[in-house]
């Protein structure tokens, strides 16, 4: 998806009082968020895990992808205490229920304007035409452990990416691998080459699968997904890895 297209960038963000945030596109757009609508559609790993829980991992990418918001204790009056700027492509809520992990990518909130006309489009399951990307397809970015480790057993040059905490990457890891927390992901995002072929994973495959659908969204082509993360890894190929 092409970041610079102008649906997806914004000419005035603004807190509305306590009732919600203002965005105003650059293609003449104006979304208007409810705060605790902001709050239930938060994208972090978390909240999403909660929205769609009971589900397939896959379920996470349809195209109404965004789960049972319902499924979000929010009370109506939350607000955020704090917005920041995340880079020059997210905004950031420090929620008054005490969450924060979650970074709204301006992609992300022109995708989930509640305004009748885009609700209206999300129905139709049209994809935008503008939209330079084909949308995100789970099975085309997942690996087996096996076939992973046919890659780094060959000469192939990849980059590993651990999307967990470092808590769990101090229980174990695969060597070489670099460190980004999911929720980390948007900040560090230019410090991986969109031109490498990526590997990421994660505990069993679920974040590992966000970040790689963030990552393809923002113009890497060569991501991949570790199926069952490295739980599975451990089973599979190296029973000698803590498991946890
Ligand atoms: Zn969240
Ligand atoms: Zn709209």
């Amino acid at each position: 998806m092409n970041l610079s297209a102008q649906q997806y960038q914004p000419k005035t963000l603004k807190r509305l009082g306590d009732t919600g945030f203002l965005v105003e596109w650059k293609d003449g757009h104006r979304s208007e968020y409810p705060f605790p609508y902001l709050r239930r559609m938060c994208p972090c790993a978390e909240c999403s895990a909660i929205r769609h829980k009971g589900l397939d991992v896959h379920s996470l990418f349809a195209p109404d992808g965004e789960g049972d918001s319902s499924l979000i204790q929010v009370s109506d009056d939350v607000l955020p205490l704090d917005i920041q700027l995340v880079g020059r492509y997210a905004v950031q809520f420090r929620w008054s229920d005490g969450h924060s992990t979650g970074i709204y990518s301006f992609q992300t909130l022109k995708e989930m304007c509640p305004c009748p006309e885009c609700a209206a489009n999300i129905d139709e399951n049209e994809v935008d035409p503008t939209m330079s990307r084909p949308e995100f397809q789970p099975d085309k970015h997942e690996i087996s452990p096996r076939d992973l480790k046919d890659i780094l057993d060959s000469d192939q040059q990849i980059v590993l990416l651990d999307v967990r905490e470092p808590n769990e990457y101090e229980i174990a890891h695969l060597e070489g691998a670099t460190l980004i927390p999911l929720n980390d992901l948007p900040q560090n995002a230019n410090q991986l080459d969109p031109q490498t072929e990526i590997v990421t994973y994660c505990h069993h495959g679920m974040r590992s699968l966000q970040a790689t659908a963030f990552l393809y969204q923002n113009g890497f082509d060569n991501v991949m997904s570790l199926a069952g993360g490295i739980d599975r890894w451990a089973v599979e190929i190296d029973p000698a890895l803590a498991r946890y």
